[in-house]
């Protein structure tokens, strides 16, 4: 099926690609990598009247680090995140989890602003940003605000930006050294989407114990969470005997799975665990520096 017929605007910069945002409203969208708006179109389930092409707008792209953050700007894509020297010495699960997506058409054209503002439950970066803590920049008619990763994600396709803003920028802090992350996923075998996703970044203290961990999780859910009860049974452990099993045993705690196409329930909480467990004994042996 062909998409309805739209009004193509090319946006030089992320200024003008807000300000074509807030003339159009909800009759515009932006086309990042095109990956998942351009199949929404053609099934007319998108029928934006106006769409403003953000691949190339300056302020979006690139990636760089400044004052302990890592600044990704939001139409940088997936091979990027992939390849990056940058990325994959100060985070480089990021690195890792954009080189499981899709296919290698994919990762040339998705970029990190689209997949979240997109927030499909299955999508992979979702999961890396809570697990990262990054914040999001947003930019609306009234200025700039800053989210946070665990405010951003609220329910299928849904997030907390306003249909006039713009995602400009992801923010990553860059993590204290004895830090390690991993992303263990089970893709799906025809579309690469995340079955379960989950995201381990772990960070060691003084005494060789955890002093800190993010656990986040994709695939099972209405969009990706936080899996606290992991995180909280993991620090102050050293993850040796069976520390690292027990926690990933809260991984399915407040998930709320339905037998589907995905698997019966018992399977899919097995995945989960399963991942859990996998994800987060190599971010240790990352941060052990092993
Ligand atoms: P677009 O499709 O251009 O935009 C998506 C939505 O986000 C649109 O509503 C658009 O207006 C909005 N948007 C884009 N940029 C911004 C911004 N800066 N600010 C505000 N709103 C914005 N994803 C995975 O995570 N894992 C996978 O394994 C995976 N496999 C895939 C396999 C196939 C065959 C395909 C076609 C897609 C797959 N995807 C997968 C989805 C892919 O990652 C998409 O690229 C992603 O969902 C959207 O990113 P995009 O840059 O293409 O955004």
């Amino acid at each position: 099926m062909y998409a309805t017929s739209f009004e193509y605007h090319h946006a030089a910069t992320a200024e003008e690609a807000q300000r074509l945002l807030a003339r159009y409203g909800e009759d515009a969208k932006l086309l990042a990598g095109g990956h998942s708006l351009v199949p929404l179109m053609k099934l007319r389930l998108a029928r934006p009247s106006h769409v403003i092409d953000i691949r190339h707008a300056a302020g979006l792209l690139g990636i760089r680090e400044e004052d302990g953050h890592l600044r990704i700007g939001a139409a940088t894509r997936y091979r990027e995140l992939e390849t990056s020297d940058l990325v994959r010495r100060t985070v480089p699960v990021l690195a890792e989890a954009a080189a499981t997506i899709g296919d290698p058409q994919v990762r040339a054209m998705g970029t990190i602003g689209g997949s979240l503002a997109h927030a499909d439950p299955a999508a992979d970066l979702p999961a890396v940003v809570l697990a990262l803590d990054a914040e999001l920049i947003a930019v609306g008619s009234t200025g700039e605000r800053t989210i946070a990763a665990a405010d951003f994600f609220r329910g299928i396709l849904t997030t907390a930006l306003e249909p006039t803003e713009l995602l400009r920028e992801v923010r990553i802090p860059v993590p204290p050294p004895g830090t390690g992350g991993a992303y263990e996923k089970r893709a799906h075998p025809a579309s690469r989407f995340a079955v379960v996703g989950v995201a381990a970044v772990v960070t060691l203290g003084g005494d060789g114990r955890i002093a800190r961990a993010r656990v986040a999780l994709t695939g099972v859910g209405a969009h990706a969470t936080r899996a606290t009860a992991v995180e909280q049974a993991l620090v102050g452990t050293d993850a040796a005997g069976g520390d690292v099993a027990a926690a990933a045993d809260g991984a399915t705690d407040g998930l709320m799975l339905h037998a589907g196409r995905r698997g019966s329930v018992e399977y899919q909480a097995n995945l989960v665990r399963v991942h859990t467990r996998r994800a987060v004994e190599r971010a240790m042996a990352r941060a052990r520096g092993a």
